[in-house]
């Protein structure tokens, strides 16, 4: 079922960011309606490959594969605000093992580099999934006038590590970062959620109060705009807070990870490989991080 979100959703969704203080408004008011089947924050199933959005390469790859910038960068309301985008995994992944494996600090721990990411059933992989939102999100940031760091440019190459792409949104002394995934649990649970940081002494104390502001705003724009709801399977109301990542312990700046939904569930999975759904849930990423970026 290629498409089942409500009609309302999609022009809603559609609407250019520009359109961003009607948005807001719309945001301020409206709480988090829509369907919310997830009642039922069952368990902390052991997560399927330590999603850990990250991935990590000395190699970045070319610019070249990447979308065209929409600039002009800087005008707009989001002017002068960075953002970085982090789309989880990467093409190269599963024919690095020695490289992904490898590991690296992750807070008071170490990890592996980062992990290969799921699939739907039908092969749409997340590596791929990740980064074709992640340009759209990028895209939307953009005609709003925002600088948009992505931590990695391709989606051939292997990485980067999730400490090296907790430090890309350091360096780049981002506003907010976010990395985006898709979950590979269960068949039988479907759902979003969104993983913010947990307290890690000496690590997370600097960020947790902003990323939860951070995570909030996201789980309510994407909850009301993307018409998938929050997970029935994991997480508690589609909030899941981890001390284990090193994706987010590594991070300075206010920093949590979007699980889109759960690939391995055939009705997310038919959501997922939509790319007009896809265009419709970047938008209402896009909005989340405008309605944090405009609080501040
Ligand atoms: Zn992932």
């Amino acid at each position: 079922m290629p498409d089942s979100a409500p009609p309302g959703h999609r022009s809603r969704a559609a609407r250019a960011l520009t359109s961003l203080p009607l948005v807001l408004l719309l945001a301020s008011c409206s709480g988090s309606p829509g369907p919310a089947p997830g009642e039922d924050p069952t368990a902390t199933l052991p997560l399927p490959g330590p999603d850990d959005g990250s991935s990590g390469t000395e190699e970045r790859g070319e610019p070249g594969d990447a979308a065209p910038s929409t600039g002009p960068v800087g005008d707009g309301p989001l002017g002068g605000r960075v953002v970085v985008i982090d789309p989880g995994h990467n093409g190269g992944n599963a024919e690095a093992p020695s490289e992904i494996n490898e590991l690296v600090p992750a807070g008071q721990h170490e990890k592996a580099c980062d992990t290969v990411g799921a699939q739907t059933a039908s092969g749409y992989a997340e590596h791929e999934f990740n980064w074709e939102v992640s340009l759209l999100v990028r895209e939307k940031l953009e005609a709003d006038g925002a600088t948009v760091v992505l931590t990695r440019q391709d989606n051939e190459s292997v990485g980067p590590c999730i400490d090296e792409r907790a430090g890309i949104g350091n360096e780049a002394g981002a506003d907010a970062s976010v990395s985006i995934h898709a979950d590979g649990g269960p068949e039988s649970g479907r759902g979003f959620h969104v993983i913010l940081p947990g307290e890690v002494e000496g690590y997370t104390d600097d960020i947790t109060d902003e990323s939860r502001v951070l995570a909030e705003d996201l789980h309510r724009e994407y909850l009301d705009g993307s018409g998938i709801p929050y997970a029935d399977y994991l997480a508690d109301g589609g909030f899941d807070e981890r001390t284990d990542l090193g994706g987010l312990n590594m991070s300075d700046v206010p920093k949590v990870f979007l699980e889109m939904g759960n690939m391995r569930n055939a009705e997310d999975a038919a959501l997922m490989e939509d790319p007009e759904w896809r265009e419709q849930a970047a938008s209402a990423v896009a909005r989340g991080l405008a309605v944090y970026l405009l609080r501040n």
